[in-house]
């Protein structure tokens, strides 16, 4: 058992347990289709709550949540991995394996912005969040609640199976709703009460993108829809343009051009075929988690041209969404034409959930390089650039070596997520200029570097010893800022050396009457008094030195303008999120 030699406090914290999870939800194949997720191993009490994670599972039919140990003999220190059940009944009504499957994907979650981040995330709640993972509540109601700081997951019938199916075992909108807790604890003024949209929308694409991609991270899923789709293609016949699986089967497993020319080209139209097969198996997963039932729109679709002032949330971030999974897609291709890149359909699974695990590392990454208020899209855009700049300074190709003859040009990770924003109209500076220091140039350093790791206050003193820095925010001289954190963050390169930065958020808050508001910043306000704000994110390099900047001004009359403007223009909008980040609706027809 997972228990045994498992000595408490002794190395604790550095083991890690496999767990069974469902790969997808309850209805993928008989028995259900299982992906196994690495976990901390941590003492972990009957309900079941650990250090970060507090687990209730309500028994149908049942009022209260009755404690569940996950070791089998009881134990506080172990943790037993037990696959469910195969029968679909007995699996729908198994609270053992609810909470394992819950406890383990939100764990999994957690833990995928932690290593990738180099830092530990609190919740917004505190050390640990609470999970109702069998709530009474209506299903619709299932999501983060920010203003309870918990997630609920309902239950609903369902035509295919006679028991109602508990939500919670959909592993990504457990990832979903995860992501949201995490991002709410991190930067919590993303989508507090004076957000705008865009930043509802970054919430919901980031969600639905680490949801997406840790699902397609593990290689059996990936292989078994590339199958379905090579099935359905055979199905349709040999001339519906694409009748093949991206296999090489002609002349052997080398990717030698002709072999895989032949494959990619039979009977349809080459390069554009294979990605096709790509494009359908992520897109088809992708839409298969979160168009069931097409409650929301496919996401292989035409982008709008006004798509940014879409005023429901979701349908914003799809096309984000969207642009990101054609870069997985892309990039994925670049990789099959490795030598022996397409030798089997195991071999094109692994290169996708590689390549998936790569792009949903970016845009984790890109989280400690966004602004702490107001985040747009060109924000995110530059975010994922500049964190990948530190990590690769080289843009290299998925496959740099080889190339086949005729094949277009390989294109790096950047360069592909470039062109991909570019396609929904959304750009930034060119690499040298993604620092943001341009106007940053002879900073003075009147602090102690140990110092300025930790303490918010030695952030609050380099800021105001530095009257140009004051002068690129817009700050109010009057008024005190607020250092929301400092953090060192340490990560480990692909070149195997560490890069440790130093991160650093702040906030400013003006108060001003109705009278200075229009006279310093030309708004016109409605009531006595406006609270304006503005803020930055700061990072430093392993010597102190400023690195990286992303400045949302205070003071700026042209950007507090225009924040205004658009406020205004949301605010008369029918669907703006109000309490929670999902409508009412949104999942009415989740999962039928
Ligand atoms: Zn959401």
């Amino acid at each position: 058992m997972a228990g045994e030699g498992f000595q408490p406090g002794v190395g604790y914290g550095a083991e890690l347990i496999d767990l069974s999870v469902l790969a997808e939800g309850p209805f993928t194949g008989t028995p259900a289709a299982l992906a196994s997720v690495r976990v901390p191993h941590e003492r972990v009490h009957s309900g079941p709550a650990g250090a970060r994670l507090d687990v209730r599972v309500r028994r149908p039919g049942r009022d209260e949540a009755e404690p569940i140990a996950l070791a089998l003999d009881g134990t506080a220190w172990g943790i037993d991995d037990v696959r469910p059940p195969e029968d679909l009944e007995e699996l729908l009504g198994d609270s053992r394996f609810l909470a394992q499957h819950v406890y383990a994907v939100a764990s999994d979650t957690l833990q995928a912005f932690e290593r990738t981040m180099g830092r530990r995330l609190g919740w917004a709640a505190g050390h640990r969040l609470r999970i109702e993972a069998y709530d009474s509540a209506d299903f619709r109601a299932t999501g983060y609640d920010p203003q309870a700081q918990l997630i609920r997951f309902g239950h609903r019938a369902d035509g295919r199976a006679q028991r109602h199916v508990p939500m919670a075992l959909y592993r990504d909108l457990v990832a979903h709703e995860v992501t949201h807790a995490v991002l709410d604890g991190y930067r919590p003024r993303w989508a507090d009460a004076n957000a705008l949209l865009d930043g509802f929308a970054l919430h919901e694409a980031v969600a639905d993108l680490v949801a997406m991609l840790s699902v397609f991270s593990s290689p059996d899923l990936v292989e078994r829809l590339l199958e379905t789709e090579a099935r359905a293609r055979r199905a349709r016949g040999p001339h519906d343009g694409v009748a093949h699986d991206g296999v090489a089967h002609d002349g052997g497993a080398q990717d030698d051009g002709a072999s895989s020319g032949a494959a990619a080209g039979r009977g349809g139209p080459g390069e554009r075929g294979d990605e096709e097969i790509l494009r359908s198996g992520l897109f088809g997963l992708a839409d298969g988690l979160f168009s069931r039932g097409a409650v929301r729109r496919p996401l292989d679709r035409r982008v709008p041209y006004d798509w940014q002032l879409d005023p429901e949330p979701h349908a914003r971030g799809e096309i984000v969404v969207q642009a990101v999974l054609n870069a997985v897609v892309n990039l994925w291709r670049q990789r099959l034409d490795c030598p022996g890149g397409r030798a089997s359909r195991y071999q094109i699974a692994q290169s996708g959930a590689k390549v998936g695990q790569q792009v949903m590392g970016m845009v984790v990454r890109a989280l400690a390089y966004l602004p702490p208020v107001d985040p747009t899209w060109t924000d995110l855009l530059r975010a994922i650039l500049a964190s990948d700049l530190v990590m690769m300074p080289a843009d290299a190709p998925p496959c740099p070596g080889s190339r086949r003859p005729g094949a277009p040009r390989p294109k790096g990770y950047r360069e592909v997520i470039r062109d991909r924003f570019w396609d929904i109209n959304v750009s930034t500076d060119p690499d040298t200029r993604l620092d943001g220091l341009d106007d940053l140039e002879g900073l003075r350093y009147p602090v102690r570097l140990s110092a300025l790791s930790s303490d918010p206050e030695e952030v609050n003193r380099f800021i105001w010893a530095n009257p140009r820095l004051m002068r690129a925010m817009d700050l109010d001289e009057d008024t005190g800022l607020r250092v929301d954190r400092v953090r060192p963050t340490v990560r480990v390169g692909p070149d195997g050396f560490i890069v440790s930065e130093i991160c650093a958020s702040f906030v400013q808050e003006v108060l001003l009457t109705r009278r200075e508001a229009r006279d310093r910043l030309g708004l016109r306000i409605l009531g006595d008094y406006a609270v304006v704000r503005g803020g930055g994110t700061l990072r430093f390099d392993e010597g102190g030195r400023l690195c990286f900047a992303a400045l949302k001004p205070v003071m700026d009359a042209q950007r507090q303008q225009a924040r205004a403007a658009t406020a205004r223009a949301e605010r008369e909008q029918p669907a703006r999120p109000v309490i929670g980040y999902h409508a009412v609706d949104e999942r009415d027809g989740v999962p039928a």
